[in-house]
């Protein structure tokens, strides 16, 4: 590997190069130093020592401003010999390159041991070529310099990824012929590993995923960095099984934390072709890396296919497609009715405000996938904020046709809380509409209390003060601890579909639920039970006190035309909706 690669990198050499170097040249001969001083003083600052004790006094004085020094080899009171061993053993003084002033050819294998960068003979006939070989010499210094500074992450002594780059680019260059596989290997939940064991156990673990990785890739003569965190990127040959990686690396993992609960992920992108540059193979890999679940699956290693590409051509055009979406109001609201069930009979009390999205290639694009693409890609808000205002508008219409008063939630998407507008573009919202904070109620999903509960505290403390209503959504699929919970500010607890999907009689699932209804109890919040889809499930959660409800069992989401009938039916004229009349034929048998 040319040590130059870095030279585009450099601007600290940019720096070094703006300014006067210094030159010190050791010579016990005043004509030597004079002929070489004439040589060189017009490009650079020059000192002078004429014994190897004067040039290491020399050298240590002006520690860190020589750039180079030209040493002789044969002079009284301490030769070039001494004089390149004092500089290598001190590493403060090890990094300035010596090029050393002989006639001796068979010396110079033994100064090329003892650090020497170059030679020069004597006697010195051409004062082009020494300058030449002088400016190489220094430029070659700085170049390994800067990688040894900037090109070691200092956690782990694996490549930045900034030289891994520079690395493998250079690489293709000079082996076009070589099939590649660009590799992302990640630590399953580490920011878990992080918040439980601290980040010196954190620290310890990156270091032995690190360890791992370094020997795999190095086993098949290819190189890693540490990308970002606990991501690390690898480059090696095609290789037809990657079991190998994941092996070494958990081994080292076992040494350290003696379990296997730390898994790590590998996403391979094989391109052997180079169809495309290698930031698109590495984010290809990542593609395949984030395609295995985050949880403990039993398959840790995904290759990049087809079916990935064609996903993510998708995505991009559903990206390109939204402005256009929202212009020839492709997007609609639908409404899902919530229950309160805990008097006798179950009372309409509110809905879900939840987005459709008729695409006119693809027909109906589902929420769940869409939603988080938009999320990723910063167009999430624009949407939201497009859901609320519809929202809003209907619950103005209800109000004026009906005379009553249906207050609906909203998703607020955990990248709105990071929004400074947020408050004051709801308060707008209702406005707009002259409608009051708890006609619209905020769900908020809990993963997004788990990724920044500093930040969300402050915004939702800021929401809730201004009057609105907070509600935890899909309680359970994040990670909140107990003590956490108490000291959260909201206003419900809505608890996540796949605690309701399998509750029976006194099963596991069911304990689990009356647990959360007792903590909700405790602290007073109100539980809304979500994908309720069987009689069964409605009664076990009515008896075990949970307070509202929302699922298939009494409503799939309905159109706002739908909704408002159901508005007429229970809310009007106390008609009762067929799911009721089901759930009275149910608790007859
Ligand atoms: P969510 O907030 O958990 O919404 C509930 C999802 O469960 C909805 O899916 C709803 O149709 C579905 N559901 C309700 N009852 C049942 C049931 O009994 N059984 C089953 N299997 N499913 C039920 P949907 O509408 O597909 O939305 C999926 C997710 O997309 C939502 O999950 C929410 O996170 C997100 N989402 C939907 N609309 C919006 C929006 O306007 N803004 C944001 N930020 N996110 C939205
Ligand atoms: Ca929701």
């Amino acid at each position: 590997m040319a040590l130059n690669v870095l030279r585009t990198l450099d601007i600290e050499a940019k720096h070094e190069k703006d300014f006067r170097r210094t030159i010190l040249i050791v010579d016990d001969e005043p004509i030597n130093l004079r002929i070489l001083g004439n040589i060189l003083v017009a490009e650079y600052d020059i000192a002078y020592a004429q014994t190897g004790e004067e040039a290491m006094e020399e050298i240590r004085n002006q520690k860190g401003f020589l750039s180079l020094v030209l040493l002789d080899l044969y002079m009284p009171k301490g030769n070039g010999f001494m004089v390149l061993d004092s500089i290598r053993q001190d590493e403060s003084l090890s990094k300035i390159p010596i090029i050393v002033l002989t006639s001796d050819k068979s010396a110079e294998v033994d100064c090329l041991r003892r650090g020497a960068v170059d030679f020069l003979s004597k006697p010195y006939d051409n004062p082009e070529v020494i300058r030449a070989r002088i400016a190489r010499a220094i430029e070659l210094s700085i170049d390994r310099n800067i990688i040894v500074e900037t090109g070691v992450d200092v956690l782990t002594g694996l490549m930045t990824k900034e030289y891994f780059f520079q690395y493998c680019r250079e690489y293709d260059k000079f082996h076009p012929e070589k099939e590649m596989d660009a590799i992302v290997l990640n630590v399953s939940k580490f920011h878990l590993i992080n918040e439980l064991y601290g980040r010196v156990f954190g620290d310890r673990i990156l270091q032995g995923v690190a360890d791992g990785v370094r020997s795999a890739s190095r086993s098949c003569g290819g190189v890693a960095c540490r990308y970002s965190g606990d991501c690390f990127y690898i480059y090696i040959e095609h290789q037809i099984n990657y079991d190998f990686l994941t092996r070494m690396v958990q081994e080292k993992l076992f040494e350290i934390s003696e379990t296997n609960d730390i898994r790590v992920r590998v996403g391979v992108y094989s391109d052997i072709y180079r169809s495309s540059n290698l930031e698109q193979r590495f984010d290809r890999a990542m593609t395949a890396c984030n395609s295995i679940g985050r949880s403990n699956a039993a398959d840790m290693v995904a290759l990049y296919d087809n079916h990935m590409h064609e996903k993510e051509i998708y995505e991009a055009k559903l990206l390109v497609d939204i402005d256009r979406a929202v212009s020839e109001s492709q997007f609609n609201v639908v409404f899902q009715p919530k229950y309160d069930i805990r008097g006798d009979e179950p009372r309409l009390c509110s809905a879900e405000v939840l987005v459709r999205w008729k695409h006119p290639e693809y027909g109906f694009v589902r929420p769940d996938f869409f939603i988080p693409l938009f999320e990723e890609n910063g167009r999430i808000k624009d949407l939201d904020r497009y859901v609320w205002h519809e929202a809003a508008k209907q619950v103005r219409r209800w109000k004026d046709m009906y005379g009553v008063s249906i207050p609906v939630s909203v998703n607020v998407s955990r990248v709105d809380i990071f929004d400074p507008d947020l408050l004051d573009y709801l308060k707008k919202t209702l406005d707009d509409n002259a409608l009051a904070p708890d006609d619209l109620c905020l769900e908020i999903t809990e993963t997004a209390y788990t990724d920044s509960v500093t930040q969300i505290i402050e915004v939702v403390n800021n929401l809730r003060n201004a009057g609105f209503k907070v509600e935890m959504d899909d309680f359970g699929k994040g990670y909140s601890s107990l003590n956490m919970l108490t000291s959260l500010p909201i206003d419900a607890l809505k608890l996540d579909m796949a605690f309701i999907k399998d509750i029976a009689e006194n099963n596991k699932e069911m304990s689990m639920v009356e647990f959360i209804l007792q903590i909700a109890r405790f602290l007073g919040v109100p539980v809304i039970a979500e994908g309720v889809e069987s009689s069964e499930q409605y009664l076990l959660l009515k008896k075990a006190g949970c307070d509202i409800i929302q699922g298939y069992y009494f409503s799939k989401p309905v159109s706002s035309s739908e909704f408002g009938r159901l508005i007429e039916r229970n809310l009007l004229d106390e008609k009762e909706p067929e799911a009721l009349e089901q759930v009275e034929a149910s608790e007859q048998e």
